[in-house]
Parts: structure tokens; C-alpha cells; sequence
């Protein structure tokens, strides 16, 4: 037992969310990485994946969570993965903070607007591109 806690330890364990579980028909989404899906036309099973490799990390993820014998709704990441995540977080906290802080300021000019913008979307970009992918034992 002692050993399998040790193991577990180098990963968390993360509960999915089922806010969303109300919503869904309004908007289908790829159940790995939650982008909407473009509507399904014709027939055939409906689409539940945006790409192959959405398909084979889901996969991935839930031969995971049988072999540590976690529920449908729980998947492991690595740490390093989730530090990166909220390193890329933080960053993003800051630039609001500084971007808030600089627009209370009453005299606003485009150069000072675009300098902004630019900090948020170089904060914010690593978060849009992120792609989360499940702990695999090496
Ligand atoms: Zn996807």
C-alpha cells in the first residue's frame, strides 16, 4: 500500500467538471479538449472528437483511470503539466492586473492601448494553445 501511495503522489488526481452537463446541445464539444464541434451533417454516429489525437488522448486518459481504478469522472495529469498550466495562469492574473491598473490611469493614448493589448494577448496566448494531456506511466 505504502508504495502505491508513493506512486500516486507524483500526479493529481482532478475531478471533471458536470457544470456543463445542463448545457450540452447548445453547443457540442470534443470531449478531450472541449472546443465546439462543428455540426454534424448526414448520418453516422455523431461526432464527439475535434481531431484523432483528441480521440486517442481521451482513450489515453481513461485506460489511466482503470488501471488506478479512479471513476469515469476523475483523470490524472502529471505535476509538471499542471504547474506549467498555472505558471501560464498566473502570467495572464498579472497582465490583468497591470492592464486594470493602467486603464484606471485617465489619459489613455493608442500607443498605450496597443502596448496593453499586447501584453494580454502575449499572456493569453499560451493558455488559448494549451493542449492537457493525461499522465502516461514511462
Ligand atoms: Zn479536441
Amino acid at each position: 500500500m505504502t508504495q502505491e501511495a508513493d506512486y500516486l503522489s507524483y500526479y493529481f488526481v482532478m475531478t471533471i467538471s458536470t457544470d456543463m452537463a445542463g448545457q450540452q446541445g447548445i453547443d457540442k464539444r470534443c470531449r478531450w479538449c472541449r472546443h465546439v464541434l462543428a455540426a454534424s451533417t448526414g448520418p453516422g454516429r455523431p461526432k464527439e472528437f475535434c481531431s484523432q489525437r483528441c480521440r486517442q488522448w481521451d482513450w489515453v486518459s481513461r485506460q489511466r483511470a482503470s488501471e488506478l481504478a479512479l471513476s469515469e469522472n476523475e483523470l490524472v495529469m502529471t505535476r509538471d503539466e499542471l504547474d506549467a498550466l498555472k505558471d501560464q495562469m498566473y502570467v495572464l492574473h498579472c497582465a490583468l492586473n497591470d492592464v486594470q491598473t493602467d486603464l484606471a490611469s485617465p489619459r489613455q493614448t493608442k500607443e498605450s492601448l496597443l502596448e496593453m493589448l499586447g501584453w494580454l494577448i502575449q499572456a493569453a496566448e499560451p493558455i488559448a494553445a494549451a493542449s492537457l494531456t493525461p499522465a502516461i506511466r514511462s
